[in-house]
């Protein structure tokens, strides 16, 4: 590697994902920071195909207080600055009669992040989610959390990109990063565009962080890529869907959200396991989406306007992987952001940051039980 024509920078980031560029952006106001990004954008991969829906439906105790925790911020943002990347939007969770157990642990989850919700039953439910199929076999009780909210992805990312450029940081396209080398404490990835070192290297590559990791020689988490499939399709004719909540079952089962007066998007929640790569909707997954949203909230898909899929990928424990490789020092993680990538960025990456710093995190993630050991890639070292 050249080490004599190598850029050199602080800390490199390698993937300009929504983990990459919002730590970078925290990090570039202490330190140089360069970000490298294989693609010709940022946001190609999951960030750029995620339904960006920040709700309680999902996660363990840990992910759902990083969501409340970034969900604060999200709308302190928004009253002090009336920044759109998020607004209010209505979350409808449905069960049948005999989902009551899981809809009624979901309650304990409202009440814990002391959510703004209402018990909705049957015709109440008809009320405010017209198409749903009402009884015990179907939509029977439900959550309405009224406090959900709907993210702007596009303007996140700009945001992050925009901070990032403001507090000196930079980000490099093009740049898939093919070989990486640690030299007297020095770490230098090689790109088509030129070679970068930094003595703090940090992973954010996605679905492909185990490959980056091997690369480097650093052991591997075990990370697992899962698809994810979303249609887009028209709603009823001449009815305004803008309002309509988003709509999940409390269960596997499909999610349902407006898009725009007349567009709605589905997903049948599948996560079929990938090998990293550019993930594409496939007509199994299409059609099952299809398929549950016509039994279920009897809707009429005449055609499927726009389908697309996304690879969440997760640690085996389904937690985010924060923090410095016990085997390799100067070798970060900020991975494994699973299906909760946005509604937690604000979170996350304040705490990969803090790592990068070696600050303490915040007495308010650490008294919620949010410690540096329980998302540190250290839970999946080898005993000897
Ligand atoms: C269909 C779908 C729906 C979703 N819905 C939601 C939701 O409602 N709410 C929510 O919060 N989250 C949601 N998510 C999850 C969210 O999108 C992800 O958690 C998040 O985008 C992950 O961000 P990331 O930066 O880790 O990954 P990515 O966005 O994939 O970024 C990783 C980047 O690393 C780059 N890279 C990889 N290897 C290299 C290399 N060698 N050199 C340089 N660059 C490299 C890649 O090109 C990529 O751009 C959804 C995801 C999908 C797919």
């Amino acid at each position: 590697m050249g080490l004599d024509t190598m850029t050199r920078a602080d800390a490199i980031v390698i993937g300009g994902g929504i983990a990459g560029l919002s730590m970078a952006a925290r990090l570039a106001n202490e330190m140089r920071v360069i970000v490298l990004e294989a693609e010709g954008a940022c946001g190609y991969h999951a960030s750029g195909r995620s339904v960006a829906f920040a709700h309680f439906g999902l996660g363990d105790r840990i992910v759902r207080t990083l969501t409340a925790l970034s969900l604060f911020e999200f709308r302190e943002m928004e009253s002090v600055s009336g920044d759109p990347i998020a607004s209010v939007h209505p979350a409808l969770h449905i069960a049948y009669s005999d989902q009551r157990a899981e809809l009624d642990a979901l309650q304990e989850v409202h009440d814990r992040f002391e959510c703004a919700y209402e018990i909705l039953q049957d015709a109440e439910i008809e009320s405010v989610m017209p198409t749903l199929k009402i009884g015990p076999e179907h939509a029977h009780r439900a959550i309405l959390d009224t406090g959900s909210l709907r993210l702007d992805t596009d303007a996140m990312l700009q945001r992050q990109m925009a901070d990032l450029k403001a507090n000196g940081g930079s980000l490099v396209t093009n740049a898939p990063v093919r070989s990486i080398a640690n030299d007297a404490g020095v770490w230098a990835g090689e790109t088509p565009v030129g070679a970068f070192g930094a003595p703090h290297l940090i992973n954010a590559a996605g679905a492909w962080a185990d490959e980056v990791a091997r690369m480097a020689g650093v052991p591997t988490i075990g990370l697992q890529p899962r698809r994810r499939t979303v249609i887009s399709f028209d709603g009823p004719p001449e009815t305004d869907v803008s309002r309509w909540p988003f709509t999940k079952t409390v269960t596997d089962g499909f999610y349902l959200l407006p898009e725009g007066t007349g567009r709605l998007l589905a997903s049948p929640m599948d996560q079929t396991p990938s090998a990293p790569c550019d993930a594409a909707a496939e007509e199994l997954a299409k059609a099952t989406a299809a398929d549950r949203v016509e039994t279920a909230p009897s809707l009429d898909i005449r055609r499927i306007a726009h389908s697309w899929a996304g690879l969440r990928t997760f640690a085996p424990d389904e937690l985010p992987v924060i923090g410095e490789s016990p085997d390799a020092p100067g070798f970060y993680w900020d991975a494994g952001q699973g299906g909760y990538g946005f509604q937690t960025s604000d979170g996350l990456s304040r705490l990969a940051a803090r790592s990068i710093l070696a600050k303490a995190w915040p007495g308010a993630a650490l008294a919620a039980g949010i410690t540096p050991e329980a998302l540190s890639p250290s839970r999946f070292a080898r005993k000897p």
